[in-house]
């Protein structure tokens, strides 16, 4: 789960790592309201939503007076902000964050996230701040440097002096540094981050160390442990599909082709998805309707499927073993008859009760085309795709 950078910030602020002082906000005159509360007579009003990239895509304004506070609230607030990481749709901009501004001398990059192969926390900093750290990470991969930590004793003292001396901090910084450092790894561990990112931590003019920006990822998996962290969840920042997919208990992945998949089984789909590429198509998402399908779930799954204008046909791939193709059939039938389809639909049911599910299929009055095989049913949904029929 992805939270909000004031929703991080927040985070970090109970742990004890430094950050500005600042409010967030729903509306022009909270806004306004917030900067007066702040005073200073400068501020910084950050757009939030679930990508990063802000500052380059507009959401990241420094202003100098209420009015221009106002002003920048009005022309974020219900707008949809665009960055590289959003992709071309953006994300709908419902909240604000008014922070008072720093004076920066230096913006350095501190990170945090599970390394499924050694099956340890890295911590990883660097000097070059600020900027995309991927290309940072392209360009000059010594300029970041990591520090594994082992789960049995923590994150060590000399291990942060290590990070410290490495991005160029010296007296009273390193201190501060092993605090927010101890501090940011105590929220990682207490609260199940799978990733925590601070682009830029940075150096003020009174050489104080402080988080600018907070990007925190929480494992899903582990939800259940904190059940008060599930009302920081943001829907309006989710993608509309895949959200009513978890929530019928299906695993749909939005991709970016013309061929819908309802297959089951997390392996199967993956193996279609390859297959259709084999064959010279491209898969418009990923589905898993799960061994313990129902009809119902089916039919919703069926009907997400649908929901995207993009598709051109339909492949369903269902090995029967312990979902029934019968049920599976059923559950297709009850979604045509609830919102209609009229694209090519390829089916390819093995296995439990095959016979009945095509015969329910076969009556359903369906464009359905029957695959003896998963090749040939590959090759005739990218051929149904492409408007040529089987
Ligand atoms: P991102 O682009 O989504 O990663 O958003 P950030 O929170 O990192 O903000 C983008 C950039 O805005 C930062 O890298 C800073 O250079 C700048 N910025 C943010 N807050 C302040 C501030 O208080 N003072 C100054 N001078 N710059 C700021
Ligand atoms: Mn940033």
């Amino acid at each position: 789960m992805h939270l909000h950078e004031y929703q991080a910030k927040q985070l970090f602020a109970d742990y004890g790592v430094p950050v500005p002082q600042g409010r967030m906000v729903e509306s022009i005159q909270d806004a306004a309201a917030a900067a007066k509360a702040l005073g200073g007579g400068r501020w910084v009003v950050k757009a939030q939503v679930h990508a990063g990239g802000r500052g380059k895509g507009g959401g990241v304004k420094l202003v100098d007076s209420v009015e221009a506070v106002e002003n920048t609230a009005r022309a974020l607030l219900g707008s949809k902000l665009r960055t590289r990481q959003t992709g071309s749709q953006g994300l709908p901009v419902h909240r604000l964050l008014i922070e008072d501004t720093v004076e920066i001398t230096r913006e350095l990059y501190l990170g945090m996230l599970v390394d499924r192969a050694r099956e340890r926390v890295m911590v990883m900093v660097s000097a070059s701040g600020g900027m995309d750290i991927e290309e940072v990470a392209a360009r000059d991969p010594r300029a970041i440097v990591t520090e594994a930590v082992h789960p049995a004793v923590g994150l060590q003292p000399y291990q942060c002096r290590n990070l410290a001396f490495a991005v160029g901090l010296a007296g009273d910084q390193i201190r501060a540094f092993t605090r927010l450092l101890t501090g940011l790894y105590r929220l990682f561990e207490q609260q199940d981050a799978s990733l925590v990112e601070i682009n830029p931590l940075v150096v003020t003019a009174s050489a104080e160390l402080l988080a600018l920006d907070a990007k925190l990822e929480l494992d899903d998996n582990a939800l259940y442990r904190h059940p008060h962290t599930s009302d920081l969840r943001d829907p309006t920042q989710e993608d509309e599909k895949e959200r009513s997919a978890s929530e019928h208990g299906l695993n749909y992945i939005t991709l970016d082709g013309d061929i819908a998949c309802m297959v089951n089984g997390a392996g199967l789909a993956m193996a279609t998805m390859d297959l259709i590429q084999l064959h010279g198509g491209e898969p418009a998402n990923f589905l898993d309707v799960g061994g313990g399908a129902t009809a119902e779930r089916v039919a919703e799954a069926f009907k997400l499927i649908l929901a995207d204008a993009k598709v051109r046909a339909i492949l369903v791939n269902i090995f029967g073993g312990i979902v029934r193709c019968d049920l599976i059939a059923e559950g297709i039938v009850q979604a045509v008859q609830e919102v209609g389809v009229d694209l090519p639909v390829v089916v390819r049911l093995e296995g439990t009760n095959r016979e009945e599910g095509k015969a329910l299929l076969a009556a359903s009055g369906l464009n359905i085309i029957t695959a003896e095989g998963f090749s040939d049913a590959a090759a005739k949904v990218v051929q149904a795709s492409r408007g040529a029929g089987a």
